[in-house]
């Protein structure tokens, strides 16, 4: 695909094209992977959590910014095109983080918000590792 690609409509063979020719270049596993790292990534970098180390690894996956974007509009198109498969919605909902998390894989970090309290610390949940934000409890009994 070019980069500077700008869909028009009944491009839409093409686009399909474009997209088993890159299936097919990285191979299935990479595609997942990448897809994965892209979307961890996102959610990170949406909550505004997102480490230097992880900014560091997104860039050498996705070298060009313009060319990231153009591609995932383009495939954003195409769930409306195609029908998502219950593995692809679950491969969806397993993170996968490239670069040291702040939350060490655990789903949370801490926080401090005020300056004056610096042992004041708060618990936030992971956007990638814990993005529901669930915290698990232990299970009790009672009787
Ligand atoms: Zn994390």
């Amino acid at each position: 695909m070019p980069t500077a690609y700008s869909y028009q409509r009944g491009d839409d063979a093409q686009i399909e094209a474009w997209i088993v020719e890159g299936a097919g270049r990285l191979g299935l596993s990479e595609l997942y992977r990448s897809a994965a790292y892209l979307g961890s990534f996102q959610m990170l970098d949406l909550a505004g959590t997102a480490t230097r180390d992880q900014e560091r690894a997104h860039k050498v996956r996705f070298p060009s910014a313009a060319r990231l974007r153009r591609a995932s509009s383009l495939a954003s198109l195409t769930v409306g095109m195609f029908q998502v498969s219950d593995a692809a919605i679950k491969r969806g909902n397993r993170p996968q983080v490239e670069g040291a998390c702040r939350c060490a894989g655990t789903g949370w970090f801490e926080v401090c918000y005020d300056p004056d309290e610096p042992t004041s610390v708060a618990l936030e949940s992971c956007a990638a590792h814990n993005p529901s934000g669930h915290m698990p409890t232990p299970v009790r009994v009672f009787a």
